[in-house]
């Protein structure tokens, strides 16, 4: 375990804790959450280190990863997953419309943390030139026998040129991240002066958050060591170069978090309390515009 004596952010010693959870998937060992008193920041304190985090991957639940389809939430996930992968690629679609490409040119996207690649393979089958960066070997052998796709491991990163990719990609990935700092770098050095970096965050400050406090699944410890709100977010990419564009809300996400929350909470699903929770975490974000469950950053890179 290593423990983080100031905030990775506005570098403050102050640092209280904010709470006690349960990793419910794979250790079933308690980690404390702690908020920096001066910027707020949320982040997993102590942590594993990055060498011993491999073992918190090892779950079939962790579906991002397995692509297990067994149970009912599974399930749903995967429903909805076709329904969000669509979404996501006209979102990047969009993101280079502007943009004019010549006959020989393709379009060019990076995705960070892609597991398995379905993701990249829509994007692919849609006439985009696809790479991808994935820490689990595993993830990495299935991503080339369903789909033919070659990922690279995270030490790859000088294979990619200044300024070659027009879209990188990090869907629910940077709060795994350890050097956070390093990888947001090197997104700012690859991506082309217009070019998009969509970031997908869970968001702590929304209502099903709050109201399932330390039995929020995204939390998710100890894999989510960076916990954001869309003022963090804000802040930390300015100050790594970047301007943010727009939020996009991720309405699926809430209902898949409440139903995972309710779980943990009661140790059984009620997916009545789940649904009404997540529809009243969707409404409540409605009303006020940035605390959906879930939410896409639109970064552009100051070049
Ligand atoms: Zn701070």
């Amino acid at each position: 375990m290593e423990k983080l004596n100031s905030c990775p952010i506005c570098q403050s010693t102050e640092l209280k804790t904010f709470l006690e959870c349960k990793d419910y998937t794979v250790s079933k060992d308690t980690f404390a959450i702690v908020e920096c008193a001066t910027c707020g920041f949320h982040f997993t304190n102590p942590r594993p280190t990055e060498a011993e985090c491999g073992k918190y991957y090892q779950s079939e639940d962790y579906i991002s990863h397995s692509d297990t389809k067994k149970g009912l939430i599974n399930s749903l996930y995967h429903y909805a997953r076709k329904f969000t992968l669509k979404k996501k690629l006209k979102l990047v679609n969009e993101s280079v419309g502007a943009q004019n490409f010549g006959p020989s040119q393709q379009r060019n996207l990076l995705d960070l943390g892609c597991g398995t690649g379905a993701f990249l393979n829509i994007c692919k089958e849609n006439g985009w030139k696809v790479q991808g960066i994935e820490p689990s070997a595993e993830a990495r052998e299935v991503a080339k026998k369903n789909y033919g796709i070659e990922l690279n491991d995270v030490n790859s990163w000088e294979k990619f040129p200044d300024n070659s990719v027009d879209v990188v990609t990090a869907w629910h990935v940077l709060e795994h991240v350890y050097e956070l700092e390093r990888e947001v770098n090197q997104v700012k050095r690859v991506l082309s002066s217009g070019g998009t970096f969509v970031v997908a965050l869970p968001n702590c400050s929304s209502a099903d958050a709050k109201f399932y406090g330390k039995h929020w699944a995204a939390y998710d410890v100890p894999r989510h060591i960076w916990h954001f709100t869309p003022a963090d977010v804000k802040r930390f990419f300015e100050s790594q170069g970047f301007k943010l564009e727009s939020v996009l809300p991720m309405p699926w996400d809430a209902y898949y978090i409440c139903m995972l929350s309710e779980k943990y909470k009661a140790g059984s699903v009620n997916y009545g309390r789940a649904m009404v929770h997540g529809w009243t975490s969707n409404n409540n974000a409605k009303d006020t515009g940035n605390t959906w469950s879930s939410q896409i950053y639109i970064l552009k890179p100051v070049k």
